[in-house]
């Protein structure tokens, strides 16, 4: 089964889409954290598309539709994949049912993790990303500890474009251009509504219950 996470960034994608990983032994495709990488090993694409993600930006539906088809077309991980933040437009949403379609694969459902503006500002100040192990964790609602974190301190790191202008830009970006899939999805009877207010472990709770009752 393929699953797609979905809402505003800071909406804890990353943080829940790790669980699902865990449970239901899925990989996860985040286009953003693919893109980082790009940055980090200092590739050509990664100079060209930092100046964008630094500014709150979109990456080229070109980029992001190829490295998804590349995901897509791996018969070892396909059909077994949960995309957060991706779609980000409907011309990627409509691009993904295409390479599903392709690949002879399906969309379980999209989970939308329903966010306000305050909360979401708050999650993306506080959020600190562990270099070595890739978890996600945050200094005032899940600060990192001994026992949930062993990497210790010295991987974490707060994202280049987690910082108050870029927020601002990324939300907008959201309502004008990603939250209109909604709608495309609601149409293919594919949507699913999360309370993404609630602590880590009680969404997570709805969301498993939600897939659990998809999958029998
Ligand atoms: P994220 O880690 O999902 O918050 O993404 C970080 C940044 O990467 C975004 O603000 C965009 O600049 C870029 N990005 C990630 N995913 C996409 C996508 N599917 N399409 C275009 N740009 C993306």
């Amino acid at each position: 089964m393929n699953i797609i996470l979905f809402g505003p960034p800071g909406a804890g994608k990353g943080t829940q889409s790790d669980k699902i990983v865990k449970d239901f032994k899925l990989y996860k495709v985040s286009t953003g954290h693919l893109l980082r990488e790009e940055i980090r090993n200092k590739t050509n694409l990664g100079s060209k598309i930092k100046p964008l993600i630094d500014k709150g930006l979109f990456v080229s539906d070109e980029v992001i539709d190829s490295l998804i088809e590349k995901i897509l077309s791996n018969k070892k991980i396909n059909n077994n994949l949960i995309f957060d933040g991706y779609p980000r437009n409907i011309n990627q949403a409509k691009k993904l049912d295409f390479l599903i379609n392709k690949y002879k694969q399906k969309i379980l459902c999209v989970l939308n993790l329903d966010v306000d503006k305050n909360t979401i500002i708050k999650r993306i100040k506080g959020r600190q990303t562990c270099l070595k192990c890739g978890l996600i964790f945050n200094e005032y609602f899940n600060p990192p500890t001994d026992k949930n974190h062993p990497c210790g301190v010295n991987f974490l790191e707060k994202r280049s474009d987690d910082n108050d202008k870029t927020i601002i830009n990324r939300y907008e970006t959201y309502l004008n251009e990603t939250k209109p899939i909604l709608k495309f999805y609601n149409e293919l009877n594919l949507l699913q509504h999360v309370n993404g207010t609630l602590k880590i472990n009680e969404i997570y709770s709805e969301i498993r219950d939600i897939i659990a009752s998809l999958e029998t």
